[in-house]
């Protein structure tokens, strides 16, 4: 899994909560003169200034005090994880943490609900973030869910048998043009691994797509994007719900795109998905000229990220 979220850099002051939170404990700091509970991590108590804290292991069982529901990324980087469940949590012993809600759909989401921690495994080198989800979901599976290869492919969605039409049917060739476009295909994820391969092979390493870390501070898009050429390839991987399919011929062939356009970026993490409609099919002395236009978005966008009218040739 390729990941340019940004990470929680431990201090002096905090190691031991991110130490801990690999161990999949929740630790925090209680002070030893007045018993007051201390989150975030700090050298003196709020409530007595004494400078005398101890990390204690607590259960996590915790209480919903507020949240809200993100739909638009807070950065690129958190494309993949729309609607976020941003919340603040009151754990037993009084203080609040800011976290995210996993596991759980917004309708079963109540202030005032119990909840359980979620030890978050975020990358191969065992980091772990604290999330919180409802008491009967299952921890261990999201503990590991943000590990998982969110790439794996959904199938296309169940289509009726597509319509044949042969391709000497001229009424049946001119029924298939339409301004309605299909169903969305599957989605894959677009990750830094993917872009960094494709600008290994195709040798455009410029850094708005290949460097996480500039991209976040000087690209115009808050992190890096894929190169439109990848994601117009990636259309080989998105299978389209077309619902028709043309038979009688000898020879099919790419014949080129009519009209190639990138009008929206894809941030690196991005899932994508893709729909198509038939624009015009053409009789010519070469061929049948079939233009299909290809729209690929972002999930959840309403701006296409690569349109693309290609051109396919029957004979
Ligand atoms: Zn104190």
């Amino acid at each position: 899994m390729s990941n340019n979220k940004p990470m929680p850099a431990a201090t002096e002051i905090t190691a031991p909560f991110w130490e801990g939170l690999k161990a999949e404990r929740l630790l925090i700091q209680q002070c030893n003169a007045c018993d007051h509970w201390v989150f975030y991590p700090r050298r003196h108590c709020p409530s007595c200034l004494a400078h005398d804290l101890t990390w204690r292991d607590v259960s996590g069982g915790a209480t919903l005090y507020s949240f809200t529901v993100a739909r638009i990324a807070t950065l690129p980087d958190f494309a993949d994880e729309m609607p976020q469940k941003l919340a603040v949590v009151e754990l037993d012993e009084g203080v609040r943490i800011n976290t995210t809600l996993v596991g759980l759909d917004e309708s079963e989401i109540q202030i005032g609900m119990r909840l359980q921690p979620v030890f978050a495994q975020v990358d191969e080198q065992g980091r772990r973030l604290l999330r919180f989800t409802g008491l009967d979901k299952d921890v261990q599976s999201l503990q590991q869910a943000s590990m998982t290869d969110q790439a794996a492919t959904e199938p296309a969605p169940a289509a009726d048998a597509p319509r044949q039409i042969a391709l000497d049917d001229d009424v049946g060739l001119q029924s298939l043009v339409s301004e309605a476009f299909s169903d969305w295909s599957n989605e894959i994820v677009v990750d830094q691994a993917l872009i960094d391969a494709f600008a290994a092979l195709s040798g455009d390493d410029y850094w708005i797509h290949t460097d996480p870390e500039r991209a976040r501070k000087e690209s115009p898009f808050g992190g890096t994007i894929a190169h439109g050429a990848l994601v117009q390839v990636l259309q080989s991987r998105l299978k389209l719900a077309l619902g028709y399919e043309i038979t009688g011929f000898t020879s099919m062939v790419n014949y080129g795109s009519d009209r190639l356009r990138f009008p929206a970026p894809v941030p690196a993490g991005s899932r994508i998905h893709a729909r198509a409609r038939v624009k015009s099919v053409e009789r010519l002395k070469r061929g049948t000229q079939l233009t299909l236009e290809l729209n690929t978005h972002v999930v959840g966008q309403e701006r296409p990220s690569v349109i693309n009218e290609l051109v396919i040739l029957y004979m």
